[in-house]
């Protein structure tokens, strides 16, 4: 008799595992499929002259007792074996703007955020207590952010379509503020006039309420996930990548593996660009509306990263990130050319084995 999971996760990145995670912990069995050697997706690491380097996260907001990430981690249990440095209370990100020999600041707590910049920004008070209540109120309106049950899209809709570029014009005129504001939005590539206020607002808010780096890498958050799956019953395959999605009786029924082989189940979920999850059906169960409108849909650049070992003692441990925007391109990021590319780059000191990591775009 054929196997049959309930659950069939394409992909083992963070919202893979996490989805197996939680299903498998709540007694359902899971299958998760992964096209890679190692699992984790951006968690993964790897190595080169026996460094490891992280390929995705090094910073995690949101880890202070009772904030989302938090949560979310001490239910899965494993916030007490990740070995995690909180950053400087007092800075965790510092924002370069070229042709401006100052460094400004961004500090932990919403108070604390406004005192700091309050130093180079004495008369803008007003604007960044608006802006940090925007901030908390826009966050507070998405009840999977703040896990809670219910909430309706009405409570979401009246905040959906905020822009970013005119809510932090729409507060100061300063615009040595307004490029501090975005310093670090590289992060999420912001793009003026199409990133939304909720997208900067859920990401500087976890960051503001706590920044915290992993010791040993962001690949630790998997390995721990993947073995509470495996504890939980789960099946995790590595070096197994999907080709098809296969639909039967108005259904998805299975999947088709690059050998050839079927991986069947009640329920799939894709961990993959939704690209393409859907150019893998190739059914009518999906509209083509949906498919032309899912594949209209503009990608984000790409980031280069360059990392960097120094001999021992070299150069100092900083706790901070850094980031640095070009004069005029912080909301055009990827209008660069061959000349005047990076527009931005930051700069993360990993914790082990003393390592530089530097990323720009
Ligand atoms: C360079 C970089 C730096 C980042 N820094 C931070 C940070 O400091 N802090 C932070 O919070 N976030 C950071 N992020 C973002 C964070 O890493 C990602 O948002 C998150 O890890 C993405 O997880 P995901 O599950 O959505 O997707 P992914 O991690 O992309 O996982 C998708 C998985 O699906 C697999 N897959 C794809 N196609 C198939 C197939 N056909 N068959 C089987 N498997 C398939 C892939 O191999 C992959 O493992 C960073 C991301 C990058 C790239």
């Amino acid at each position: 008799m054929k196997e049959e999971f309930d659950i069939v996760i394409i992909g083992s990145g963070m919202g893979g595992l996490i989805c197996a995670d939680i299903l498998s912990r709540e007694g359902y069995t899971v299958c998760v499929l992964e096209k890679n050697k190692q699992v984790g997706g951006s968690l993964q690491t790897y190595v080169r002259d026996k460094v490891i380097f992280d390929s995705g996260v090094h910073y995690l907001g949101g880890l202070g007792e009772g904030q989302n990430l938090y949560q979310v981690f001490k239910y899965l249990g494993i916030l007490d074996k990740l070995k995690l440095q909180k950053m400087d209370e007092d800075v965790f990100d510092k924002i370069i703007i070229e042709n401006d020999e100052k460094e400004y600041v961004f500090a932990q707590g919403y108070e604390n955020f406004i005192q700091h910049l309050l130093k180079d920004f004495p008369n803008e008070e007003k604007a960044l207590r608006l802006y940090c209540d925007k901030i908390k109120e826009v966050c507070s309106k998405f009840p999977l952010y703040n896990l809670r049950a219910g909430g309706n899209i009405d409570e979401k809709n009246a905040v959906l379509g905020i822009d970013t570029k005119g809510f932090i014009e729409s507060i100061t005129n300063n615009k040595k503020l307004q490029t501090v504001l975005i310093g670090n939005s590289m992060l999420y590539v912001l793009q003026s006039d199409k990133t939304p206020f909720y997208v900067h607002a859920m990401i500087l808010n976890s960051y503001i309420e706590s920044s915290w780096k992993c010791i040993d890498g962001g690949s630790d958050i998997g390995k721990y996930m993947v073995k509470n799956i495996r504890d939980h019953g789960g099946v995790i395959h590595r070096n197994t990548e999907v080709k098809k999605i296969v639909v039967e009786g108005g259904k998805v029924n299975s999947v088709e593996l690059a050998d050839g082989s079927h991986v069947y189940g009640k329920n799939f979920i894709s961990n993959m660009h939704p690209v393409r999850t859907l150019d893998m059906i190739e059914s009518t169960i999906i509209k083509q509306a949906y498919r032309h409108r899912i594949r209209g849909l503009e990608n984000s650049i790409g980031g280069f990263v360059l990392n960097i070992v120094f001999e021992k003692d070299a150069y100092p441990y900083i706790k901070n990130n850094f980031y640095y925007v070009k004069e005029g391109q912080e909301w055009i990021l990827t209008a660069y050319t061959e000349e005047n590319w990076p527009t931005c780059y930051a700069i993360f000191f990993l914790l082990h084995q003393d390592r530089l990591y530097m990323l720009s775009r």
